[in-house]
């Protein structure tokens, strides 16, 4: 059975004494949430060890924001994806709109780092959307056709729960401004219809969440909509209590 997803992207923030109290506090808010919902942690690579060693085996997964394609070698700076299997996660989210906008990622490049992901034992989440400017001249299904296509093409899954996309519109992003539940709908209905096209009946376990101004009090509708199964959570992500009721918003 399809799980719901809340996945929390830390981002940028967070020391490794400040990712402790955020874990800690987060885990104790989730004592009595329900087990079928399937809750993600996205700290920085600097905290990926604190707040691994604090989740042990819970049921709370851990997810690092970027990975390289290759396995290792000469590529300063870069962190492969057996590194962060490594380091404990589970999970890594791939083709954010920070890093397709501020630092170049292409199409090309979020393919990579999903096969190179799933070849390797990570799960992933990949993220796509359109900007304001692309929604204002009515480009929004195209682009967002062409981001899943590109993240689709030639890519064998063998398990179907191990792929998420999470429909971010990057207006949304931080902004404050959601989509509206009938706006992230529609798009969510048009990803569903091309996974559908490639993979069939496993497609219906693919997730498609949504992301962008997610908060306590906007999730419910959000997740009434029959296409939107989570949620990618940045900056309500931060505090410990936000969070958690999310999460149990999306456990009920
Ligand atoms: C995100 O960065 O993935 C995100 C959804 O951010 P926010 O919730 O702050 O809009």
């Amino acid at each position: 059975m399809k799980k719901m997803m809340v996945a929390g992207n830390w981002k940028m923030n967070m020391l490794r004494y400040q990712a402790k109290d955020l874990t800690q506090d987060i885990l104790s808010g989730l004592v009595d949430v329900k087990d079928d919902i399937d809750i993600v942690l996205a700290p920085p690579f600097t905290a990926l060890d604190v707040v691994s060693g604090l989740i042990g085996n819970s049921r709370v997964m851990l997810a690092a924001q970027n990975v390289f394609w290759e396995d290792r070698g000469a590529f300063t700076g870069e962190i492969s994806p057996a590194m962060l299997v490594d380091a404990g996660c589970k999970w890594v989210i791939i083709g954010h709109s920070e890093r397709r906008g501020i630092l170049g990622e292409t199409d090309t490049v979020v393919r990579k780092k999903i096969k190179a992901s799933l070849s390797d034992g990570l799960n992933v989440i990949v993220c796509v959307g359109e900007t304001l400017q692309e929604r204002e001249v009515g480009k929004t299904i195209k682009i967002v056709q062409s981001q899943v296509e590109s993240a689709l093409m030639d890519l064998e899954l063998d398990d179907p729960q191990r792929f998420v996309i999470a429909y971010e519109p990057v207006w949304a992003i931080g902004t404050g401004k959601n989509a509206t539940p009938k706006e992230a709908e529609d798009v969510h209905v048009t990803i569903r219809e091309i996974t559908g096209s490639i993979f069939a009946q496993d497609s219906e376990l693919i997730r498609i969440i949504y992301g962008g101004s997610v908060n306590g009090d906007n999730i419910d509708e959000l997740l009434h909509m029959e296409n939107i199964d989570g949620a990618l959570i940045g900056g309500a992500g931060l505090d410990a209590d936000s969070f958690v009721k999310i999460v149990k918003i999306a456990g009920e």
